[in-house]
């Protein structure tokens, strides 16, 4: 789905839990409360946007290579505008990027933001459901070590999209993060230092790949990939009677 133009939409249906739901409701909520704060940003109406329409465009193709690459369907995430400088991503996959942080940000760093938000891959937190009961300091572990893995699949996917991976490490370095809770993070060189190796080793692997398979860059390269939604219809081909007429 492309950027929401419609209000708010994670007001949750009023429904009828088990206990046992509600405790896992909870879990969930904790953790993602942790990872991302307690206050989901406010989104927007990208229709009221019409300068960054181009910007959100892009930013939907770059999504669905980022998905692609990381071996998930286009269709597992959404983009909303929100409001702010923030992003962040929900359970659901709904990844909020603010209204500010796109008007302020050049390519390479909007896809590094985005691929950090896919990074966290939310329908792996099923895992971290099952450590209810660890301490404060166990959580914050488990945060950031999940936002290192976030760091590292946005290294790698600005080496496979060919984006420059400074303008994201600058960002960090300048402003420390794009996301709300600053003692989930390895402080802002070690964050960097993983982006950098992620992105070099993917390079590498690229590199090599296309210097042993001549025909890789083609059929791997996640610039290539295109939506399918988009091509034309393929044109019937005639049948063999036909053809003889020839
Ligand atoms: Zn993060």
């Amino acid at each position: 789905m492309r950027i929401s133009t419609s209000g708010p939409s994670f007001h949750s249906v009023p429904q009828r839990a088990s206990a046992k739901q509600t405790a896992r409701a909870q879990e969930g909520s904790a953790i993602e409360t942790m990872l991302f704060g307690s206050v989901r940003p406010k989104v927007l109406d990208a229709a009221h946007f019409p300068q960054l329409a181009e910007q959100i465009r892009w930013l939907n193709r770059q999504k669905m290579r980022i998905a692609s690459f990381v071996g998930d369907k286009d269709e597992e995430y959404e983009i909303v505008l929100a409001e702010g400088m923030n992003a962040c991503i929900d359970p659901h996959g709904k990844i909020y990027i603010g209204e500010r942080l796109i008007s302020l940000s050049d390519q390479a760093l909007l896809a590094g933001v985005l691929a950090h938000e896919i990074g966290h891959r939310p329908k792996t937190w099923k895992k971290l459901r099952q450590g209810h009961g660890l301490s404060r300091e166990q959580l914050l572990a488990f945060a950031r070590d999940e936002e290192a893995k976030a760091d590292r699949v946005a290294g790698r996917s600005l080496a496979a999209l060919e984006l420059d991976p400074q303008r994201l490490c600058t960002f960090l370095k300048r402003t420390g993060n794009f996301e709300k809770q600053p003692e989930t993070y390895y402080p802002a060189d070690v964050r960097v230092a993983m982006i950098i190796e992620a992105y070099e080793a993917q390079r590498t692997r690229k590199d090599a790949a296309k210097s042993l398979f001549p025909g890789y860059q083609r059929a791997t390269d996640i610039k290539n990939i295109v939506d399918e939604s988009k091509k034309p219809p393929p044109t019937p081909r005639r049948s063999r009677r036909l053809g003889k007429t020839a």
